[in-house]
């Protein structure tokens, strides 16, 4: 059932994870957005998309990870929980640093993040019903 899909917008400016991760999911049953930067994130965003789930790369040329978690806080009240990818060894400190509710550290196993993603996203909204005008 589309309506009741979970939405993942991955943030990250690696193409190779971004495609990657975006066929994984898909054939795990998830509708996929994806956002080359904070930037282009924020504009998905501002286009009334609420993703079941955010994963965020920190280091991103344009905005950054601490840059859009701060405007995502600002114009969006964090409405969708974030999950940091980041190589970085210190992910812990980085998904504190932007109040993201869990992190994942890069290289990382798919099976793993899907867990993660299962046991992080929202539920799916319920399906909206034809409005007659
Ligand atoms: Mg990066």
């Amino acid at each position: 059932m589309e309506a009741t899909k979970k939405t993942i917008l991955i943030v990250d400016d690696e193409r190779e994870i971004l495609l990657t991760l975006r066929e994984f999911l898909e054939m795990e049953g998830y509708r996929v957005l994806i956002a080359e930067n904070g930037f282009d994130a924020l504009k998905i965003l501002n286009q009334g998309e609420i993703p079941n789930l955010i994963l965020l790369d920190m280091k991103m040329p344009i905005m950054n990870g601490w840059a859009f978690a701060l405007e995502f806080l600002n114009r969006h009240d964090h409405i969708s929980p974030i999950v940091v990818i980041t190589a970085a060894g210190d992910a812990e400190q980085r998904a504190r640093d932007i109040g993201a509710i869990g992190w994942v550290e890069k290289p990382f196993d798919l099976n793993q993040l899907l867990k993660k993603i299962e046991m992080y996203s929202r539920k799916p909204p319920a399906p909206t019903l034809p409005i007659s005008l």
